[in-house]
């Protein structure tokens, strides 16, 4: 079952500059301390996120904590490899991969990423509903799995010369 919740955005126009179609780009409005907005890796589709009232937040956290204990890292490099990971812990949107470190929307028409965002100043802002991140797959699994996929992700995506 996919949560949704209905929440104000900044409202703004993309142009896909490979096919020319448009498609809307958002921004959170007035948000508030641990909100987000992420993205399904294929960059189609939008999906909430707040880090407070999230379920595994805290358990990811541990679990990375564990693995880089030994590594001196700093604060940043540490959110940086925590959103990294995370989406490997999420449900899947619209059949696809949740990447909490993609920034750009895709075009829905061509897929394209190159994308230019004609920002309005004030930006409309208006109310849409959108899917929030849940996490059913990896609730249900036992500690040692969660672990693995913890650390299989790390290994490929947190790229470690040490
Ligand atoms: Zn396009």
């Amino acid at each position: 079952m996919t949560i949704q919740r209905e929440l104000p955005v900044e409202l703004s126009e993309g142009v896909c500059q490979k096919c020319g179609d448009k498609r809307e780009v958002f921004n959170l409005s007035g948000f508030l301390y641990g909100e987000r907005l992420l993205l399904t890796e294929d960059g189609q589709c939008y999906v909430y996120l707040n880090c407070l009232d999230d379920t595994a937040f805290d358990e990811i956290n541990q679990i990375l904590k564990s693995i880089i204990v030994d590594r001196k890292m700093s604060h940043d490099q540490e959110t940086e490899y925590f959103y990294k990971i995370f989406g490997s812990t999420c449900d899947f949107v619209n059949k696809a991969k949740i990447d909490a470190t993609r920034t750009k929307v895709s075009c829905l028409s061509c897929g394209s990423d190159e994308i230019s965002v004609n920002e309005k100043f004030p930006p409309d802002v208006i109310r849409v509903t959108l899917p929030v991140i849940t996490h059913s797959a990896w609730d249900s699994m036992d500690e040692q799995m969660k672990k693995r996929i913890i650390i299989n992700e790390f290994k490929e995506r947190c790229a470690i010369s040490s």
